[in-house]
């Protein structure tokens, strides 16, 4: 992979041992263009901030996208300072608190059980109000019998904690009838973490629409929006690419209801190319047969390969500078293991990957780091350093 010149520049002034996150607001830009531009017009586009929460990636997806999508009371917090212009709050195991929280911020809620909306219209009678006055608009998350797709995690036409069970739609939609103070205005049906099928997710969109629709039908909703929520795929160790184009073709010509609106709320897509994860190498060791780079920094700071188990391609970034009066250790022509600093067989980066030349000192650059990097890794675990966290 080639490196950006400012991810080079920020680097390469970053200070020793080298251990850092390069965030890149120009790619941030271009993947929300790239998004839009496969979108059928008027659909709406959040960002889903638990990709990546650094402060100043959400202002700028606040800026360029129609909002954000929150998923706790702290995602909450860092969109209200980011100045989004529209906020939607989801996930499952909402407190009291960040219900109140998220109605006082003027969000849209994705209920995801009858019990938790009644304790938002509980948490109504106890004095939050929606700022534009009215009643609070709700989407009710479903957990679909059909409406699976193929990706890394699957959350519907499944057993999994999310959404209410599309067999007990009618028990909430009563539910939601008599709770007051809250408006039914659609439904959410994100479904599947990292696809790569275009294809299938424009078909997928396609069969949510007329779904909702006819579950609108069916139940006497008021349909106002649709959330598909995210999950459109980003695939780290190989070639493969989710498709936009065909993404645009596959949507072309989707007709929605008069007055109802298409959301889309992807958080990996749009953040992972603009990441970076940079760590020096501290040493090179050869045990067993296997070679190893050791280097400061590892998966209690870019935990997805460790999570999903997959090797994560670097780039060898050369550092000359080599300050101690003894030969520098280096490999030629083989392959190594990317290892990081913690005492655990299992904080490994990269599995054999072939490197022309490798040096202690040299840094290891592992691109499209930019969504669930950071942010979903165990940074207490061995007290290390955390890494610097650049903004170009
Ligand atoms: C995680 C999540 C998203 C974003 O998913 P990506 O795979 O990052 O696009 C969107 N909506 C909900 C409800 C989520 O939980």
């Amino acid at each position: 992979m080639t490196l950006p010149a400012s991810v080079v520049a920020a680097v390469r002034t970053a200070s020793t041992p080298v251990c850092a996150y390069v965030y890149q607001r120009q790619a941030l830009a271009a993947a929300v263009a790239a998004v839009r531009e496969a979108l059928p017009a008027g659909a709406g586009l959040l960002y889903a901030v638990k990709a990546n929460g650094h402060p100043e990636v959400v202002a700028q997806f606040a800026g360029r996208c129609d909002g954000l999508e929150v998923a706790s009371g702290g995602e909450l917090a860092l969109a209200v300072a980011a100045g989004a212009r529209r906020v939607a709050f989801g996930g499952p195991g909402k407190t009291d608190d960040e219900l109140a929280a998220a109605v006082r911020a003027g969000a849209v809620l994705h209920v995801e059980s009858v019990g938790e909306l009644r304790r938002l219209a509980w948490t109504l009678g106890q004095g939050a109000r929606w700022p534009g006055g009215g009643r609070v608009p709700v989407a009710v998350r479903v957990n679909r019998a059909g409406g699976a797709l193929t990706g890394s995690h699957q959350m519907t036409g499944a057993a999994t904690p999310f959404g209410v069970d599309e067999a007990q739609l009618g028990e909430f939609v009563t539910a939601a009838g008599l709770a007051p103070g809250v408006r039914l205005v659609g439904f959410h049906l994100h479904a599947v973490s990292n696809s790569l099928d275009a294809k299938a997710y424009a078909a997928f969109v396609r069969e949510a629409v007329a779904w909702a629709g006819a579950a609108a039908g069916q139940h006497g909703v008021d349909l106002r929006m649709v959330n598909v929520g995210g999950g459109l795929g980003v695939d780290y160790a190989g070639g493969e690419r989710f498709d936009l184009g065909a993404l645009r073709v596959g949507l072309a010509g989707l007709e929605l209801p008069p007055g109802v609106e298409l959301v889309f709320e992807p958080g990996r897509f749009l953040a992972a190319d603009a990441g970076w994860y940079a760590a020096q190498v501290l040493d090179l060791k050869r045990t067993h047969g296997r070679w190893f780079a050791v280097l400061r920094g590892g998966t209690h700071h870019f935990r997805l390969p460790a999570a999903w188990g997959y090797s994560h391609p670097f780039t060898v970034l050369p550092v000359d500078r080599w300050p101690y009066p003894f030969a520098r250790p280096q490999v030629v022509g083989v392959e190594v293991d990317a290892v990081g600093e913690l005492c655990t067989p299992r904080d490994v980066l990269t599995r054999g990957q072939r490197v022309d030349r490798l040096r202690v000192g040299d840094v290891l650059v592992f691109g499209r780091a930019g969504a669930y990097g950071w942010d979903i890794s165990h940074h207490e675990f061995l007290r290390h350093p955390k890494p610097a966290l650049i903004v170009v």
